[in-house]
């Protein structure tokens, strides 16, 4: 075995249509290229670790290797962290009088530990002689490109979405959205089976390989702690949620803080992992009007990932410096009923039980039941921001950190603190016939809407009682913020 070949490392970018990466190395080694997945003990054994979005990222990552192995190619799931296994698989092809891999290619992670880690990784690679290319892959416009004059970054969404659009119609980034028009060719190709062999190298033509494939193994682990059912998963059903989403992309700007409607695209589950991305969504539909809601909120996504890359330290602390000593009353009890959806707030316990068995919140209700935490039992975010990790499918740390920090006013750009949702008030406004609360909330069935949206109302022996009062419990967050905001004030601009 002495032909040039590649390996691409597969990180969040599981799919193959419009991998840019993968596509260089293809081209580099004249389509011998190879790939690799390397689980991490160090993330597996996180605080806020998800088996069901473990056993989600299992399932595409099945299928993604089902899809290289259709096209010649193959992928290769290592039980070890990269910067251990790198090393060993170089020394067992020394020993074996095998060549190196010309090339090794992933995508930017821009999360904090993932840009520290790869950076140790490049170091070690080229340490050794191999060459490494990492480029854009989920996001469309990358943090550092969208800069004010003076260098500093936006901290305002408005303004950053106006130059996010700006750029978007520029000829450098049109090309990079031409680059996945083939998303739909492709699609008809893998549903029809009409796939090409294109890569011409297994993992198999490595005799004695150090490290046996461990899919199967971690699969069968983590299906021990599954606790809900688990989507179907990859780039085909992600295209096909698009597909369906497509007729209702009109009216998404009207519907889409409506939680009883399916009026959003539930594509984040994918965007996630990469089975899909933002670039190939805004091609299929379409989008290319600055008004286009769905494209703002894409701008959304965005906007935090840049905050997260300028300003890491806001993945565990408050975003803005006078915010971050709150005096949280972090009451243990309250949390538990916040997250078994027993707080006797309709539209609240709805939100967590739709999380809790599916998997997945819709937006508006998110909003609420973050608000709800921080606003009304006076928990600090970063416990709801944590259990939201362990339950979501599409739990993504710079969207989730900066929707926690946006619904707790400690964010940039966020809910200013005195504006607090009243969850009696949004139930009404946006679930008002309680189709979405009934769903999920199955004892409030036969209650009436106007007594389930009646803070004092009759909603039967059921279902739990209020389990605080929302006046009370405003005026004390605003203490809260404004003891903070007292003490803070003369200790000079906040950044
Ligand atoms: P759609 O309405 O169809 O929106 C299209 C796409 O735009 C989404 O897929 C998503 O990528 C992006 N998007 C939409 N709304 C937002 C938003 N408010 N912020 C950032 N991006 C957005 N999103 C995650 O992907 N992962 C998370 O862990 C996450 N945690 C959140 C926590 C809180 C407290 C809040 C308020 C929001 C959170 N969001 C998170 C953002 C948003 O709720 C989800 O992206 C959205 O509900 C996903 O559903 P969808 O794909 O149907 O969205």
């Amino acid at each position: 075995m002495k032909k040039k070949y590649g390996i691409h490392w597969f990180r969040r970018d599981l799919r193959i249509a419009g991998n840019d990466n993968l596509k260089q190395n293809w081209k580099q080694c004249d389509r011998n290229v190879l790939g690799i997945f390397f689980f991490d003990a160090k993330f597996l054994s996180r605080s806020d670790f998800s088996h069901n979005r473990f056993a989600f990222f299992i399932k595409t990552l099945k299928e993604l290797k089902k899809e290289l192995q259709a096209q010649g190619g193959d992928l290769l799931i290592v039980g070890e962290q990269a910067e251990k296994a790198f090393p060993q698989i170089f020394e067992y092809l020394n020993k074996n009088n095998l060549e190196l891999p010309e090339l090794i290619t992933y995508g930017a992670d821009y999360e904090p530990f993932a840009r520290q880690r790869d950076s140790e990784v490049k170091k070690m690679l080229e340490s050794y002689g191999v060459k490494t290319h990492s480029g854009r892959d989920h996001l469309i416009i990358e943090p550092t490109e969208i800069l004010k004059d003076d260098k500093s970054f936006y901290q305002i969404y408005t303004p950053y979405y106006r130059r996010w659009f700006e750029k978007l119609t520029t000829p450098e980034v049109r090309s990079r959205l031409k680059s996945v028009e083939n998303t739909e060719a492709y699609y008809q190709r893998l549903k029809a089976g009409d796939i090409e062999k294109i890569f011409n190298l297994k993992w198999s033509d490595f005799k004695n390989f150090p490290y046996p494939d461990q899919l199967d193994f971690y699969e069968n682990e983590n299906a021990k702690s599954v606790t809900i059912k688990i989507p179907d998963a990859g780039f085909k059903v992600a295209y096909e949620r698009l597909i369906e989403f497509q007729d209702k992309a009109d009216v998404y700007a009207d519907q889409r803080n409506f939680p009883s409607l399916d009026a959003t695209s539930q594509m984040s589950i994918y965007q996630k992992n990469g089975s899909f991305v933002s670039a190939q969504i805004i091609t299929s539909l379409k989008l290319s009007d600055s008004s286009s809601q769905y494209l703002k909120e894409i701008a959304w996504r965005e906007f935090y990932y840049a905050i997260m890359f300028h300003k890491p330290e806001s993945e565990k602390s408050a975003f803005l410096a006078q915010y971050k000593n709150l005096k949280w009353e972090n009451n243990k009890e309250w949390f538990q009923r916040w997250c078994a959806g027993q707080t006797g707030f309709p539209i609240v316990d709805a939100g967590m039980r739709q999380l809790n068995t599916t998997g997945w919140m819709h937006n508006r209700v998110r909003m609420i039941v973050a608000s709800f935490l921080t606003k009304d039992l006076l928990i600090d975010w970063r416990w709801g921001e944590n259990y939201f990790m362990k339950m979501l499918l599409d739990g993504d740390l710079a969207p989730n950190n900066g929707g926690w920090q946006w619904a707790a006013s400690t964010g940039c750009d966020a809910q200013p603190y005195f504006r607090i949702f009243n969850p009696w008030l949004q139930a009404a406004k946006f679930d008002g016939d309680c189709d979405y609360i009934k769903k999920y909330v199955p004892e409030l069935k036969n209650i009436s809407a106007k007594a389930i949206h009646t803070p004092d109302g009759d909603r039967g022996p059921l279902y739990p009682k209020p389990m605080i009062d929302h006046t009370v419990q405003k005026h004390k967050a605003l203490n809260l913020f404004q003891n903070i905001s007292v003490k803070s004030a003369g200790s000079g601009p906040v950044k």
